[in-house]
């Protein structure tokens, strides 16, 4: 990602392809005389025009509607021209070319919308929400993304940012003045405020991880022995046979996903193998290809059949996951004879279902174990979208603020200072405090044109 901020931008704004309507957009110094050429006069901002757009020989290329937002008052910041024009490649290629030798350059992914972040049109996590918003897969996600744009998730750590400034100024002036003895009461105040800043970063931090959750969702991967019922397990989340499912031990050999949507989870679930040595070197990649799916789940639910011991389940669920984070699925309670207590068990931080994927039955207390385990309060009102590097943003702060009221009774300048550096963290998020090559990095995964 470059980022040259002088020159002018260009790039088809709708999605390629046939369309009724193609969007070129500009933005940069150069986008009104662009403009002026292609459409041959002056253009009042802020009115859509009818105007016919010309080649360098004066030949129609097209016609459509121009907008023109001069700066500061665009997108950008900058003066931004949108050609509409009529959809397909080749009205809008000619358009695009015509704005390259006019001295316009093709934009790089998500270069517009840097531009507004580096003209402080928007804080970073709104630029991300812009992002988030296009990539949506829900309605919820999207309404999340919308109160990120908005600037909701911005305004709570705004908040918390304020706060810490406040206590700063107080801890900074007694350092400042150390003949001023630390009244005990004023000591007391700033660990009050401390303690409501922590409490104030745990709410948000559990609600951007619902954010998080609704956006990317939760992979689990399905694992377990053969014939404890995994593929019919999937088949019964899913609602339809999605996997095959046969008493011949060993059929599912390759991995099988499915994205499903679990009461609004979005869950990227894997069938793996039956876990089991083998001979047959098709079985044996299969087992490897499960082995890497374990390894990158969020959760597995190891499944085993509800009549095998509880502590041999649990002894070979351990055995597998390696440490994996896993929940105990016990299958087939449909076979077992006496009622057993369906309620989960947990022993340690294993918890462990009783599941029948044949009835159905306790697959309700699955799904609201995922929901749980994923910290999925669906679309709560005030839900904003956030990500992965947010959570890893906000823990860091919260780490630095702990470390801070540890210190504030005695060591003073080790409070002031995890203070600053929970600052420093938080302004990560909206990118006061953000590298070139993170922005790169961003910015990098946004569409051309956006
Ligand atoms: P996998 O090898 O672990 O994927 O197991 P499958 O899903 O292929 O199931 C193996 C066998 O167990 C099949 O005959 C299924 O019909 C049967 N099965 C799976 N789940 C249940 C269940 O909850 N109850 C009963 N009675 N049978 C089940």
């Amino acid at each position: 990602m470059q980022y040259r901020r002088h020159d002018t931008i260009a790039a088809l704004a709708t999605a390629p392809g046939t369309g009724a309507v193609a969007i070129v957009r500009l933005s940069g110094p150069a986008a009104q005389p662009i403009c002026r050429a292609i459409v041959g006069r002056e253009v009042r901002p802020r009115y859509a025009e009818l105007c016919s757009f010309r080649d360098a020989d004066g030949e129609r290329i097209d016609q459509g509607l121009v907008l023109f937002f001069p700066a500061p008052n665009s997108y950008t910041g900058e003066d931004v021209v949108e050609l509409h024009g009529h959809g397909g490649r080749t009205v809008s290629d000619r358009l695009l070319e015509r704005a390259f030798t006019l001295g316009a350059r093709g934009a790089e992914p998500g270069e517009f919308t840097l531009r507004a972040f580096l003209n402080d049109k928007l804080d970073l996590l709104q630029a991300e929400a812009v992002a988030d918003l296009v990539a949506s897969s829900s309605a919820s996600a999207a309404r999340a993304a919308l109160r990120s744009l908005d600037g909701q998730f911005s305004a709570r750590v705004a908040a918390i940012q304020a706060g810490l400034t406040q206590l700063r100024v107080k801890i900074e002036a007694w350092l400042d003045f150390p003949e001023e003895e630390l009244a005990f009461d004023a000591a007391a105040d700033c660990e009050a405020e401390l303690d409501a800043l922590l409490a104030d970063l745990a709410a948000l931090a559990a609600q951007a991880q619902s954010g998080a959750t609704l956006r990317d969702g939760l992979t689990v991967t399905i694992a377990g022995p053969p014939n404890a019922g995994k593929s019919s397990l999937l088949n019964r989340l899913a609602g339809y046979d999605a996997a095959i499912v046969t008493d011949i031990p060993g059929t599912t050999r390759d991995p099988l996903r499915e994205h499903l949507s679990l009461r609004g989870l979005a869950v990227s679930i894997v069938d793996t193998a039956g876990l089991r040595e083998s001979a047959d070197p098709v079985e044996r990649e299969g087992l490897r290809r499960a082995r890497v799916e374990v390894g990158r789940a969020d959760r597995v639910l190891w499944v085993a059949d509800v009549r095998e011991p509880l502590a041999a389940s649990l002894a070979a669920a351990r055995a597998a996951v390696a440490g994996a984070p896993f929940t105990l699925v016990r299958n087939k309670l449909d076979l077992l004879e006496s009622a057993i207590a369906h309620e989960p068990t947990s022993s340690g931080d294993t918890i462990a279902l009783h599941v029948s994927a044949l009835t159905g039955e306790g697959i309700d207390a699955l799904i609201a174990h995922l929901h749980a385990v994923a910290g999925f309060t669906g679309d709560a009102p005030g839900t904003f979208s956030a990500r992965r590097r947010h959570l890893d943003a906000l823990e860091r702060a919260r780490g630095r603020l702990a470390a801070a009221r540890a210190a504030i009774g005695g060591a003073l300048e080790l409070a002031a200072e995890e203070l600053r550096l929970a600052q420093a963290a938080l302004g990560e998020l909206t990118g006061e405090l953000t590298s070139d090559d993170l922005l790169g990095e961003i910015f990098a995964t946004f569409c051309i044109g956006k």
